[in-house]
C-alpha cells in the first residue's frame, strides 16, 4: 500500500500542479469553490470501498451498518438545513439529481417548460441533445431583452398555451432571484409541477440570505460544491409525498452503488453549512459580486463597451456583457487568465457571437470567499479586473495586474496544511 506519489508519480504530479494552480491564481468560476479539508477526507476515506444499493436500512448488500449511519446523517442535516420534508443524497451529480427527478415526475414525451441555455438555464433544464431534450418535449421561456430578467408574462402565456407537466425554475448564468411565488402560481394554474434546480444558489439559501424555493416547489433539486462548498454531487429535496417516487428514480431507476464516500462528505459540508461562520462567508460572496459590479458599470469601463447584464447582481455571480465591446468573451476570458484570473465566458441572451466564442464573462466570488477575501480584496480583485478588460493591455500591463493578483493570493493562503 503504497502512497500515491510513490505508486503513480505521474499521476501525483498532476495533482501537485493542480493545487498549486488554486494556491497561486485567483479562482472566480461561478460555479466552484472550495472544499473543506475534512470534506476532502471523508470523501478521500475507506467509504469508498462500499457497496450499499438501497437505502439506509434497506440495503441490497452486508456490512451496512456504517455507512447507514453516514447516509442518514446526510439525510437528517440537509432536512433540517433547508427545512424540506424528504431529501435523497444518492445522486452522484447535480445533472443525474435532475434526471432523475424527471424521472420520477415525467413520462417520456411529456412536456417540460424551462430556461434557454442560452438566456441562463441548465443543459438538463431541456437542452436540444441532453436527455432532457431528447425525452420530454422541451418549451422554453427566456428573458426580458431590456430588463434581462426572466419574463414572467412569457412563462404564464407558454405554460398556458402548451400545458407542461413539469415548470423547471433556475439557473446556471443569471444574476437576479427568481419569484418562486409566481413559478408556483402558474404551475398551479395548468397543474404542472414545479422543479426548483438551486445549484448554484443554495448556500445562499442555506445562509437565510436569498428567498427559499423549498416552501413553494413540488421538488428541489442541488448541487453540493457550487455555493454550497462540499464534494461535488448532487441532492434532491422534496415533499414527503413524492419522496417514494424519487428514491426509486434515483436507484433502481438512475443508479446503481451510492457513493458512501462522497455521501459522507456531503454531512461533513451541511454541517459546515449550518454554522454562523458559513453564514459570513455567504454574506462576503454576495457583497464581493455587488462590489465587482459597482465596478464594471463606472464610466471607463462603460466606455470600453463593458457592461453588467441587468445592471448589477442579487447573488454570488456578475455576468459582463460585452456585446458593445471589441474584446469577445473567449479574448476576455484569456486575458483574465493571463493576470492570474479564472472565469468563464459565458453567451449573455441575444448574443449575435457564436456559443465557442460569446460576448460574456461569468464572474463569481464564493471560492474566493471562501478564501476569506473581504470587501478590500474584492475591490483590488475588481479593480484589477476592470483594467484588464480596457484598452491598451499589453505585456506591462499584464505583468503588473498579475503581480497584484499574486500579492492577493499570498495575503489569502489556500489549504496551507496540504
Ligand atoms: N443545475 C445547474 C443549475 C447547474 O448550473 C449545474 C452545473 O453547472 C448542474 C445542474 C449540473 O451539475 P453537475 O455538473 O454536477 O452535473
Amino acid at each position: 500500500n503504497q502512497s500515491l506519489h510513490a505508486l503513480d508519480p505521474e499521476v501525483a504530479a498532476a495533482v501537485d500542479a493542480e493545487l498549486h494552480r488554486q494556491q497561486t491564481t485567483l479562482e472566480m468560476i461561478a460555479s466552484e469553490n472550495f472544499a473543506p479539508v475534512a470534506v476532502m477526507e471523508a470523501q478521500g476515506s475507506v467509504l469508498t470501498n462500499k457497496y450499499a444499493e438501497g437505502y439506509p436500512g434497506r440495503r441490497y448488500y452486508g456490512g451496512c451498518e456504517h455507512v447507514d449511519v453516514v447516509e442518514q446523517i446526510a439525510i437528517d442535516r440537509i432536512k433540517e438545513l433547508f427545512g424540506a420534508e424528504a431529501a435523497n443524497v444518492q445522486p452522484h451529480s447535480g445533472a443525474q439529481a435532475n434526471a432523475a427527478a424527471m424521472f420520477a415526475l415525467l413520462q417520456p414525451g411529456d412536456t417540460i417548460l424551462g430556461l434557454d441555455l442560452a438566456h441562463g438555464g441548465h443543459l438538463t433544464h431541456g437542452m436540444r441533445i441532453n436527455f432532457s431534450g431528447k425525452l420530454y418535449n422541451v418549451v422554453a421561456y427566456h428573458v426580458d431583452e431590456k430588463t434581462s430578467r426572466v419574463d414572467m408574462d412569457e412563462v404564464e402565456r407558454l405554460a398556458k398555451e402548451h400545458r407542461p407537466k413539469l415548470i423547471v425554475a433556475g439557473w446556471s448564468a443569471y444574476p437576479r432571484q427568481l419569484d418562486f411565488a409566481a413559478f408556483r402560481r402558474i404551475a398551479d394554474e395548468v397543474g404542472a409541477y414545479l422543479m426548483v434546480d438551486m445549484a448554484h444558489f443554495a448556500g445562499l439559501v442555506a445562509a437565510g440570505l436569498h428567498p427559499s424555493p423549498v416552501p413553494y416547489a413540488d421538488v428541489v433539486t442541488t448541487t453540493t460544491h457550487k455555493t454550497l462548498g462540499g464534494p461535488r454531487g448532487g441532492v434532491i429535496l422534496s415533499k414527503a409525498a413524492l419522496a417514494k417516487k424519487i428514491n426509486s428514480a434515483v436507484f433502481p431507476g438512475q443508479q446503481g452503488g451510492p457513493l458512501e464516500h462522497v455521501i459522507a462528505a456531503k454531512a461533513v459540508s451541511f454541517k459546515v453549512a449550518a454554522s454562523e461562520e458559513f453564514k459570513e462567508r455567504q454574506q462576503r460572496t454576495l457583497d464581493g459580486a455587488k462590489i465587482l459590479a459597482e465596478r464594471l458599470t463606472q464610466a471607463d469601463t462603460a466606455e470600453a463597451g463593458v457592461a453588467v447584464l441587468s445592471g448589477g447582481t442579487d447573488v454570488h455571480l456578475v455576468l459582463v456583457d460585452l456585446r458593445n465591446s471589441e474584446l469577445d468573451g473567449q479574448q476576455a476570458e484569456d486575458r483574465l487568465h493571463e493576470v492570474g484570473i479564472t472565469v468563464n465566458r459565458n453567451a449573455v441572451p441575444f448574443d449575435p457571437r457564436p456559443p465557442m466564442v460569446t460576448s460574456g464573462l461569468r464572474i463569481g466570488t464564493p471560492a474566493l470567499a471562501t478564501r476569506g477575501f473581504g470587501a478590500e480584496d474584492f475591490r483590488e480583485v475588481a479593480e484589477v479586473i476592470a483594467e484588464a478588460l480596457k484598452p491598451g493591455f499589453d505585456q506591462a500591463k499584464a505583468e503588473s495586474l498579475k503581480a497584484r493578483v499574486t500579492a492577493l493570493a499570498a495575503k489569502h493562503p489556500l489549504y496551507p496544511e496540504l
